[in-house]
């Protein structure tokens, strides 16, 4: 199975309590894919400008990232800044430059148009509803991400798109701002409402919840030392929670939860550095042995 995603492709810079790194290759899209790339042949659609660096392509390229659908725009590539407070799980957008996505049409190859997986990363909603457009029927399972910048200033486009696809994996404050509602579970219950069955919340340094219509099921964050630098670790999870999907093909309740655990395993990974630079280095057997300690460390008795 393949898995095609859009979103954005970006140069970051970044503050974190532990230091800071300026024009990172960043963006929800490309944390998705690189982290996917474990796993499964990954289609990337998305927008940079001239000023994208050939050895960044290289590098996408090199893990197996099918580039057709990447558009090089006249202007720059997208860039956001974000400053990390003591506590990790709160940070700011210092800016969000959108530069080439301004301008940016999705347009999906025949092959990204049967991708058996869809991912809708964080980028402007309308860009999504784009692709949905393009989708032939028959999709296994058509996921999507958003962020309060979006529902804040586009609430009709991001409410139309969410109940479009089977699934929203989503920031636990970001659900709560969109459904309007405190509680996590009533927020997932008023999102499942408006159209995804399945909505998989996350909660940054405490892991995940996932509510289905069968079931819930709860993954927490791996008990990391130090983080480093969060940025891209919810697109990372997904990346790999949807890689992992692809190459087993089981989407049942059971293969789900075995991707939640990968998507959590590979996350753990990307905030011990700046950017993507800790993935650069990971390797398959890396991944494997992470999961193995994630069964003991949740694994108990009958009682
Ligand atoms: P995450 O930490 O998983 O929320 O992802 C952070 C990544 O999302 C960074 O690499 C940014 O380049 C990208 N990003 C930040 N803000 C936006 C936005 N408003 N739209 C799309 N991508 C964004």
């Amino acid at each position: 199975m393949s898995v095609v995603v859009v979103g954005s492709v970006a140069y970051d810079d970044i503050e974190t309590p532990r230091g800071r790194a300026k024009g990172l290759l960043g963006g929800s899209a490309t944390h998705f894919c690189v982290a996917g790339s474990f796993f499964s042949r990954m289609e990337l659609v998305a927008a940079v400008g001239e000023d994208f660096a050939p050895q960044d392509r290289e590098f996408l390229a090199g893990r197996g990232i099918g580039l057709e659908g990447l558009q090089v725009l006249p202007g720059k590539t997208f860039r956001w800044g974000g400053r990390y407070h003591e506590n990790m799980n709160v940070r700011d957008s210092l800016y969000t430059d959108l530069n080439v996505f301004a301008d940016f049409r999705p347009v999906l190859s025949t092959r990204a148009r049967r991708a058996e997986i869809v991912f809708l990363a964080n980028i402007i909603p309308d860009l999504q509803i784009e692709v949905l457009d393009q989708l032939e029927p028959g999709r296994r399972l058509v996921a999507c991400d958003t962020m309060s910048h979006w529902i804040e200033g586009h609430r009709e486009a991001v409410e139309r798109m969410v109940g479009r696809t089977d699934m929203l994996v989503i920031n636990e404050e970001e659900a709560k701002l969109l459904a309007g509602e405190q509680g996590i579970v009533k927020a997932a219950r008023r999102i499942q409402a408006m159209g995804p069955t399945r909505v998989l919340i996350k909660r940054g340094e405490y892991g995940i919840i996932y509510f289905s219509p069968d079931s819930v099921f709860a993954v927490p964050a791996y008990p990391l030392e130090e983080a480093t630098d969060p940025t891209g670790a919810g697109d990372a999870f997904a990346g790999a929670c949807m890689g992992y999907l692809a190459q087993t093909g089981d989407l049942s309740d059971a293969g789900m939860r075995r991707a939640m655990v990968y998507g959590t395993v590979v996350a753990s990974f990307i905030v011990e550095d700046f950017g993507l630079n800790r993935l650069r280095a990971l390797t398959r057997q890396d991944v494997e042995g992470r999961y193995r300690e994630f069964v003991a460390l949740t694994s108990f008795g009958r009682g």
